[in-house]
């Protein structure tokens, strides 16, 4: 067999190994087999990359020094990836992610702006131009434009995200819809152009200028109760961005790899719009999530009730079900195991308990099933919303551990909300709602929640831990 057919053959158990990692990713308890797998796909893929004839020829041309660069390149990526990994909490992954769509997105364009500085090298050595509308041109162009779309959207999310004080705020100028029809044309002018003449550098990088801008307007007016939708569309548009750079060089593996990415993300974009009642174009062109909210005094002032680990001890010595709701404030406090003790204290006197997830509960799609899990908390007692909450009338006590804009009234009740329309969990249905967190400082949509104030709430102001601990303690005295 030719060495062509056994890198071909990789690439075929590396695809196989990515389709086989995407299925186990599905669920929390095969998703770490399935990390490995796509983990020893991509080093597989990797490996047999670097066994084809152009990458031979070029490493051979660029002599030792040019070995040693690209060892010494991946080594430095190879260290960088592995501290970002250990240093990043659990609650930090969605800026993480960010920051790695960013990096594969410029990584494509940069392998497009490589390839095609070679190309139109070659091409005027030969007095030959590179010939129009050909599958390099188009992948190029594309690949460069969606690339730089991608690194600087990402960019901005990851600023979103890390509430960067300059970036809070939601750009809402009037004239920004007209900033980006403008911008498109642009990209529509230029591909053109790009396609015509693939032998221009200069088109080449003008259309990753409008790109890199485009990919800035498109992500700052975004408010920050659909940052999940943004996060999964740029994931999409990094996966996009490497199958056309697939293309480009001509590797299928890329294409494959690069597919699998683009449309995953798409399918993860439409569960999360689902999920927050929202239509993609109204996320990337409406400016939801930025409207104005009511005014915190107006909702809080005199109607607070807050109560002690004992009181709250004694509400649930009575209580036969108990839904407790998990939030981005239970990851923050690391308080999965103590939820996990309060349960089992719970269960020994006879209370039925369950726990209720909201799709977009925390910082990422499926953080609080991956955080429960870890508590070893039987995957059978997590109900989906959809599933719980015709119960929240029957409930006798929802606990609520630091979540807030998922269990927010005003979404269902004020068409005026940022969160309008989103569908969340009706603990206010509840004959008691209990409230854990610290404050009454907003969640990440930023917006006050008249659940704080309802009639049948108490709030229980501590760490999510510590208050998850001292009730159990209660309740182990009561
Ligand atoms: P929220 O961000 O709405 O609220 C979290 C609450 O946790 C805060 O109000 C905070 O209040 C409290 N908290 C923080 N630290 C602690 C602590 N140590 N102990 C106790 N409480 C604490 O979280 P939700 O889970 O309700 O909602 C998720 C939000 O994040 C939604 O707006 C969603 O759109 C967004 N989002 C979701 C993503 C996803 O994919 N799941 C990705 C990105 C954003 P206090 O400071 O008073 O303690």
């Amino acid at each position: 067999m030719s060495s062509q057919a056994w890198i071909n053959l990789a690439y075929l158990a590396a695809s196989m190994l990515f389709i086989v990692a995407f299925k186990l990713m599905t669920g929390p308890r095969t998703a770490v087999r399935g990390n490995f797998l796509g983990a020893a796909g991509m080093a597989l893929a990797l490996a047999a990359a670097c066994c084809e004839k152009p990458v031979l020829d070029r490493l051979a041309s660029a002599g030792a020094g040019g070995l040693v660069t690209v060892a010494v390149a991946a080594a430095i990526g190879a260290v960088i990836g592995a501290m970002m990994a250990l240093k990043y909490p659990m609650t930090g992954m969605p800026q993480m992610v960010a920051l790695l769509n960013g990096f594969g997105g410029a990584a494509s364009t940069l392998v497009a702006g490589a390839e095609l500085w070679n190309a139109t090298a070659v091409a005027a050595r030969d007095s030959a131009p590179l010939p129009a509308w050909t599958q390099f041109a188009i992948a190029t162009a594309l690949t460069g434009f969606i690339g730089a779309v991608t690194f600087w959207g990402s960019f901005v999310a990851f600023a979103k995200l890390e509430e960067l004080p300059r970036f809070k705020q939601a750009w809402t100028d009037p004239n920004r819809h007209w900033i980006n029809l403008g911008l498109g044309i642009c990209t529509l002018l230029l591909l053109w152009g790009f396609g015509a003449n693939p032998s221009s550098n200069l088109l080449f990088w003008g259309l990753v200028i409008v790109g890199s801008v485009l990919g800035c307007t498109l992500s700052l007016p975004i408010g920050g109760a659909d940052m999940p939708v943004v996060i999964c569309l740029l994931n999409s548009y990094s996966g996009l961005a490497a199958a056309a750079a697939g293309f480009v060089i001509d590797n299928s593996v890329l294409v494959i790899a690069g597919s699998l990415v683009g449309a995953s993300g798409l399918i993860l974009t439409a569960i999360m719009c689902q999920a927050m009642n929202r239509s993609l174009v109204g996320v990337l062109f409406g400016g939801l999530g930025t409207t104005t909210a009511a005014n915190a005094d107006d909702v809080y002032a005199g109607k607070i009730k807050s109560a002690s680990a004992e009181e709250i001890a004694m509400v649930l010595e009575g209580a036969s079900r108990v839904v407790i709701v998990p939030g981005y404030g239970l990851a923050v406090a690391q308080a999965q195991h103590a939820v996990r003790e309060l349960a089992n204290a719970l269960e020994k006197r006879g209370t039925t308990v369950e726990y209720a997830i909201h799709p977009v509960a925390g910082r990422m799609p499926g953080h609080m099933n991956v955080l429960l899990a870890e508590a070893d908390i039987p995957y059978e007692k997590l109900r989906e919303m959809d599933d719980i909450n015709p119960t929240f009338p029957e409930t006798d006590v929802a606990i609520v551990i630091g979540a807030n804009d998922v269990v927010n009234p005003a979404a269902r009740t004020d068409p005026t909300s940022p969160i309008a329309g989103m569908p969340i969990l009706d603990v206010d249905k509840a004959r008691t709602v209990v409230v854990v967190k610290r404050s009454l400082s907003p969640g990440f949509a930023g917006i006050p929640n008249p659940l704080f104030a309802a009639d049948n709430t108490l709030m229980y102001f501590a760490d999510g831990k510590k208050a998850i601990v001292d009730l159990t303690a209660a309740l182990g005295k009561a």
